[in-house]
């Protein structure tokens, strides 16, 4: 399926890619491929003390990590280059010169004192209009050329045409919003140094680019009505807008720093799957039926609307974030878990090396019983660790070993428990489990303390995976060897 519908995420290169973006970036994304359109990614960079080439690499690494594929932009290139504003500079000026030669844009050379000495005047006439006061709206052609030949710096201003009356726009999410003529005056779209405003450059790039659905954060929906009387003027369409809500912090505030990892590289870094941090962003103001939340990129990306977009102020909740990390990991098959998530873990904890070689079953049962303790990728090391330890290095956690083992009667335990697993024929899981199974009665030991004190000798810890598991995986000399190491320690 392939349509017209043509998006575009715009970030401004003068930071990371922050949850807001990502989620802007989401939408975008998701409503493109849900409609067969095309998504477009633009570099607006046109504040250069702000903007950076280093922003730019980082928000097209989160872009890539995040697993939003553009279709055109900056690396592949497109029909409707170039994709970043600095390189657009000529196709604002051109358009402004039309707009200037068909007397839908005038220059105007107010100076500062000017227009702040307006301002007073129409605020201490109590004038419903309050913006610029049209000065050189009506300058003739012939003044305002001599003026500029002159050398007097002036700015360029979009005429707004005098019976334009209110703007009103169909918003996919607000619905109908209407803006006062009143707030509309001639507003710059040009600066004296030569360089283009937000709002004109924004809608030269988006008119060329034939961008359908405008889709960006509601903190530009005020900027909207200028907007479409650029579009007016270029004799353009008017795109659908759909402006999306904030995304706030536990505490109702706007999403900032204050409130822990904001940028999409820091969740990144902290091992969250993209997967489930997709889905995560996806849901904070969006539904696929009000009740589901794990959604598949797939489903996302098949489902995506903008009807179901809520006007509401979504909260971030990194409780939520992690539980659905832990869903995803969950989710995943052993070998999937082994290959992603584990063994990078063990690697980078120094578990294993890079030459580290073990039979495929192996690895699969200890995935198994990892997996489900994995809530984050780092837990994986944490949690398979005593697997990979031996009885000479096994560290005992102090609490445990008082907790569990030394107690009175724990000797006997692992006296008895050494002789049960001796005499194991086949060290598997279900032998292991019926060699101890007998001891709480023939010792007359609750079943929690015999266990957790064979726990403890083994594993060093009380919360390692199930026990039969984790013994058959950590060989049977080692296991008795664990037992004679931490026999001393029990009473
Ligand atoms: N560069 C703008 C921003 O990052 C884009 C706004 C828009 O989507 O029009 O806020």
């Amino acid at each position: 399926m392939s349509s017209n519908v043509r998006v575009r995420f715009a970030p401004s290169p003068t930071g990371k890619l922050h949850i807001g973006g990502a989620r802007t970036a989401i939408y975008n994304w998701a409503f493109a491929r849900a409609n067969g359109g095309t998504f477009i990614l633009r570099i607006d960079d046109t504040d250069p003390t702000r903007s950076t080439d280093e922003n730019t690499q980082i928000i097209l690494r989160a872009m890539r990590w995040l697993g939003l594929d553009w279709d055109e932009g900056p690396e592949v290139g497109g029909d409707f280059g170039p994709y970043s504003q600095t390189e657009r500079l000529g196709l604002y000026k051109q358009t402004a010169e039309r707009l200037l030669a068909e007397g839908k844009a005038y220059p105007c050379f107010c100076t500062p004192e000017q227009l702040a000495a307006d301002r007073e005047a129409a605020q201490a006439r109590k004038d419903p209009f309050q913006g610029y006061q049209r000065r050189c709206r009506d300058l003739s052609p012939e003044e305002a050329q001599a003026r500029i030949d002159a050398g007097e710096p002036y700015v360029l201003r979009i005429k707004v045409p005098q019976d334009r009356g209110n703007v009103v726009i169909n918003d996919a999410v607000h619905g109908e919003v209407t803006f006062d003529a009143k707030e509309l005056d001639d507003f710059v779209i040009f600066r004296s140094d030569g360089t283009p405003t937000y709002n004109f450059a924004t809608v030269v790039d988006d008119a060329l680019m034939g961008i359908t659905h405008v889709i960006r954060g509601d903190d530009h929906l005020s900027n909207t009505p200028r907007q479409v009387i650029v579009y007016e003027a270029m004799g353009a369409p008017v795109p659908t807008f759909a402006h999306i809500s904030m995304i706030l912090g536990a505490d109702g505030k706007k999403l900032s720093k204050r409130h822990g990892a904001t940028s999409v590289e820091e969740y990144r870094d902290a091992g969250y799957l993209s997967d489930a941090f997709v889905n995560y962003l996806a849901l904070l103001g969006w539904s696929l039926d009000g009740e589901t939340t794990v959604i598949p990129r797939d489903v996302l990306a098949s489902q995506f609307s903008l009807e179901r977009i809520s006007k509401n102020p979504a909260t971030f909740d990194p409780k939520k974030l992690d539980w659905m990390n832990a869903e995803y990991i969950n989710a995943m098959d052993d070998a999937t878990f082994a290959d992603e998530i584990m063994l990078p873990e063990l690697l980078e904890a120094g578990l294993i090396d890079e030459g580290f070689e073990a039979d495929e079953a192996w690895v699969d049962a200890l995935a198994a019983i990892v997996r489900p303790r994995t809530k984050m990728p780092a837990d994986a090391a944490a949690v398979a660790a005593p697997v990979f330890m031996t009885a000479e290095t096994l560290e005992y956690d102090e609490k445990s070993v008082s907790k569990g083992l030394a107690k009175e009667g724990m000797g006997a335990v692992l006296d008895a428990a050494r002789a049960a697993l001796e005499a194991v024929t086949e060290w598997t899981p279900a032998h292991i489990d019926a060699a101890l199974e007998p001891l709480p009665e023939a010792l007359d030991v609750k079943k929690r303390l015999v266990f957790g004190a064979v726990r403890v000798a083994e594993c060093g810890n009380m919360v390692s995976p199930p026990l039969g598991e984790t013994m058959a995986l950590i060989g049977r000399d080692d296991c008795l060897a664990r037992i004679d190491r931490a026999r001393p320690m029990a009473l």
